[in-house]
């Protein structure tokens, strides 16, 4: 049995092939409770790079359902901190300490992510405690966080890997939101966290070669008749308001995630209506959870999904 587990993953286009970048949608949902949409989670992996974007419910599971251990997991970025993008968080500190984590786990973020984390940090206080004794002994080290507060611009920077943050209108008293650029050799991905239509983030976008971006969906008979929707689709992106968006960058494939549909609305009707009004050289899909976006000459897709 095991001899025949180890054939399959070699055999699956699972893992990742050196200098290729790679992009894992952990929690395609918002802070809806949906087993089949965890909230907002991504993983890219740059070469042999991983960067993780938001850490929303179930990040730390659905990186185990890809095989994927947390201690090799090293930086952070929030988007912002609306609580569907960092609930998942304490289990990525927490259980990848238990399960050795070595290096600093560096986290960027808006103001008042140091709070954030040293807060998280001190609620574990008494677990922390027991853990350095006998029998577990773990040590501090693999606690140890560097935390920086952001604003926009580059963030990040390593041999083969930048991460620009760009401001984004969310909205709805969130004062600071980010989307994120990553470039990797010659293949940038954009995501774009929660906003509204954003020209900045439209601008940074110009010819990526994937875009995330969030939407949200709704007949306009419930958006004239709810007030309570018409505030959320002036936080989110509409599906009319994507098309312009994908037409302005050229973004050549585009992942639509942070998926939220009211009122009947169908992925198929929001798809339809999407890609019909898009030119013949991009794309847009639905994301889901463990979705993988593979970018080399040309766009793979598939599930990463180990337990399948
Ligand atoms: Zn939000
Ligand atoms: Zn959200």
């Amino acid at each position: 049995m095991r001899l025949f587990l180890f054939f399959i993953f070699l055999i699956t286009p699972f893992t990742l092939s050196a200098e290729v970048l790679r992009v894992v949608i952990l929690g395609s949902g918002t802070p809806r409770l949906d087993i089949d949409r965890f909230s907002q989670s991504i993983l890219v992996e740059a070469g042999d790079e991983r960067l993780l974007f938001d850490t929303g419910r179930g990040t730390a599971i659905r990186l185990s359902q890809m095989n994927v251990n947390l201690s090799s997991v090293n930086n952070i970025f929030f988007t912002h901190l609306h609580s569907d993008h960092i609930v998942g968080f304490p289990d990525v500190l927490m259980t990848g300490w238990v399960y050795q984590r070595e290096k600093t786990l560096n986290i960027f973020g808006p103001s008042g992510t140091k709070n954030f984390v040293d807060n998280i940090k001190d609620a574990f206080n008494e677990d922390i405690k027991i853990r350095l004794k006998k029998p577990e002994e773990l040590k501090m080290s693999g606690l140890k966080t560097y935390v920086k507060e952001i604003s926009d611009g580059l963030v990040y920077k390593s041999k083969n890997v930048e991460v620009h943050a760009i401001n984004v209108d969310h909205g709805g008293g969130v004062e600071h939101a980010y989307g994120y650029k990553i470039n990797y050799k010659d293949k940038s991905v954009v995501i774009s966290g929660d906003t509204n239509y954003s020209e900045e983030l439209v601008n940074a976008a110009k010819n990526v070669d994937l875009l995330v971006h969030e939407i949200a969906a709704a007949p306009s008979s419930l958006v004239k008749k709810s007030e309570k929707v018409r505030g959320i689709m002036n936080y989110h992106t509409t599906p009319r308001e994507l098309i312009r968006i994908i037409n302005q960058t050229k973004a050549k494939f585009t992942v639509l995630n942070h998926v939220l549909l009211l009122g009947g609305m169908t992925e198929d009707k929001v798809l339809k209506s999407i890609n019909s009004s898009l030119s013949k050289d991009s794309k847009a899909i639905f994301g889901y959870d463990l979705l993988a976006i593979e970018l080399t000459d040309r766009v793979n897709t598939y599930s990463v999904d180990y337990t399948k």
